[in-house]
Parts: structure tokens; sequence; C-alpha cells
């Protein structure tokens, strides 16, 4: 802690015990960089300042300052929780870790660092970087992708806890991980704990935190059907299915089980996807190579075609000034704005 007091980074949400306030940064710093989240975080909350405006608030404009952050159910939850809260609750945030961890959307690591930092109770938390520290230091070989390891390394960080001062030794842990014992070159030469690393003694540091293989990554294949009726107009829908994604916005989607199609076999699939009902003029591949997102567990592999139509009476017609303003995956908003520019 003496090192936090020291070197810990200013972070906007370390200025604030507002339960609300701590909650919305915690949610949005995972899998994310605390200087990237800062950006969104200090957007988001200029937007709904208070639990009663995020309740308040339409899912989309949720979900469109959500865009870029990826991982859209976090979003989804936390406004379903503010929702609730509000509701339920008086729009006032519980004060105990077991109401608070079975909030939806919020597991242990999320209602720990909440009840610690906002109400002094002492709920260690287990993190990417807390992982990686101790399992450092003490040498701990458990693969921390497997199901005790959470236990295991709960803990030994709450061993280690200041329960005087639950909030701090757990946001100094956190950053002594994230900016000292980072993932690659560890500042090991100016480290307090060096006397004692295991991992540094013994000059394994890059073997820790030990990591369980995970089976292959699922590959997916995306064609996205961008249609133009020649006046700035297009068709999307939204994503329902509990997939990733759920509730963004999209062109309208043809999932293939394999990389390359000919034009003329996906135009069949077109063809019965819309029942023979639109004709078009041409259709266009605008991107040669897919381009390739990577998800925690899947890559998707995505092409854009275009297509002009001749005439389709469908109401489904969005302005591309609309169509701007819904919440969409990264990938389909990059290609909106080359393509739209
Ligand atoms: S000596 Fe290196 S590996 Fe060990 S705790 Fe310090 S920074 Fe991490």
């Amino acid at each position: 802690m003496e090192w936090f007091y020291k070197n810990k980074r200013d972070f906007i949400w370390r200025r604030t015990k507002d339960p609300y306030r701590i909650w919305i940064s915690e949610i949005m710093l995972q899998q994310t960089r605390a200087s990237q989240g800062q950006t969104y975080y200090k957007k988001f909350i200029g937007i709904f300042p208070d639990l009663q405006t995020l309740a308040l608030a339409n899912q989309d404009k949720v979900l469109k300052l959500w865009q870029g952050l990826g991982y859209y159910s976090r979003a989804i939850n936390l406004h379903s929780t503010a929702r609730y809260l509000y509701n339920e609750y008086d729009g006032k945030f519980p004060k105990t870790f077991n109401e608070i961890i079975n909030l939806k959307g919020i597991g242990d690591y999320t209602a720990s660092a909440i009840a610690s930092i906002c109400f002094d109770i002492p709920e260690a938390v287990v993190d990417g970087n807390v992982y990686r520290f101790l399992s450092r230091f003490f040498g701990i070989s458990i693969p921390i992708n497997t199901s005790n390891a959470h236990r295991e390394f709960k803990k030994k960080a709450t061993e280690l806890m200041d329960f005087n001062n639950p909030g701090d030794f757990n946001q100094a842990i956190m950053e002594f991980g994230s900016i000292q014992c980072k993932p690659k070159n560890p500042l090991c030469l100016k480290c307090p704990f060096n006397d004692n690393c295991v991992a540094y003694k013994n000059q394994k540091i890059d073997l820790f935190p030990v990591k369980k293989k995970n089976s292959k990554l699922k590959k997916r294949y995306f064609n996205y059907f961008v249609f133009q009726n020649g006046e700035k107009k297009t068709i999307v829908e939204k994503r329902n299915e509990n997939d990733i994604w759920k509730n963004l916005f999209q062109f309208p989607l043809l999932e293939l089980p394999k990389l390359n199609y000919k034009k003329d076999e996906l135009l069949n699939q077109i063809r019965l996807k819309y029942n023979h009902k639109i004709k078009f003029e041409n259709l266009q591949l605008w991107n040669s190579k897919p381009i390739i997102q990577k998800l925690s567990h899947q890559k998707l592999h995505i092409f854009f075609w275009i297509i002009n139509l001749k005439k389709w009476n469908t109401k489904n017609w969005t302005t591309v000034d609309d169509l701007k303003k819904l919440p969409i995956p990264i990938a389909l908003q990059n290609f909106i704005d080359n393509f739209y520019n």
C-alpha cells in the first residue's frame, strides 16, 4: 500500500466512493485498458450522472455509448440492474456484499470492489492483475482458468488484506499487478518484493500465471448485405438471439459454414432468405479478404456485399444518418465510416 500511495495513477473514478460510479467504472474496465476506459467513463457519466438517469434511459442510447467496448451484455445487464434498483431499492445502491453480488451482471470481482471501496467491507478482489502478481510472488501453479483457481487466489488475497483499509488494499494489489508486475517485462529490478518473489528468484517470471490451454477458437463466417436503393438508405435489423452483440443493430446477415462461397451460391442463399421477394441489379463484394475480429472464444470472418436493388417494397429502409445513431458492432461501424464517408 505504501507503493500504491506513491505510484497510483490518478483516475477519475479514484476520486469518488459513490457506489453507482464505482460500479460503472468496474464494469467498464473489465476487458478494457484503464486509459481507454477513462474516455468512455467520462462520456457515460456525463450523460448518466446517477442511477436514476441510467434507469430511465432508452436501451439504444446506453448501447450506443458502450459501442467499441465490446461484451455488450455488460451494458444490457448494467441497464437492467439500474432499473431494478430504481424500482425496488428506491434508486439506492445496497450496502451489503450479499445484496450486491446478487444483482444481475455483478460477479464476485465487481461486488468485492464495490463493497470494499465504498463500504469498507473486507472482500478481496481477484482480477487478472491479482492472479499474475500472487502467482509469481508465491509461485502458485494452479491454472488460473480452472474452476478452483478463483477460490484459492481469493483465500490468499484475503490472508494478505489490510482489514482496516480493504478498499485501498484491493486497489493497491490490482494497480501493482497492472503497472509494476506487468504481463510483459515486469519491473522486477526495482520491485519492493524481489527478495522474496519465487518467480523472480527462479527466473520463471514468464511461466506465471499458469494457464490451461483453451480449446480452439470457434470460426464463424458472416456475410453482411448492404442494400442500396439509390437514396442513401439501407436496411438494418436488430440482433435478438442469445448470441454475441445481442440488441445491437447490423445489416441483414447470412452466416455460412465455410469461408469461400461462389457468387452464384450466395445469390441463391439470398433469394432463399428473402423468399425470392427481392430483385437486385448486382452484387459486389466490398472486401476481397475477410475482416477478422477475434472475440474471447470466437474468430469472426466478415464480408460485406453491396446490393443495388431494383425494387423492394419494405418499410425497413433506414437513412444513413439514422444508421449512424444506432448501436452497432465496431467492425460494422468501421465499415460504415469508410463506406458512407
Ligand atoms: S519481482 Fe517481478 S515478478 Fe516478482 S512481484 Fe516483483 S515485479 Fe512481479
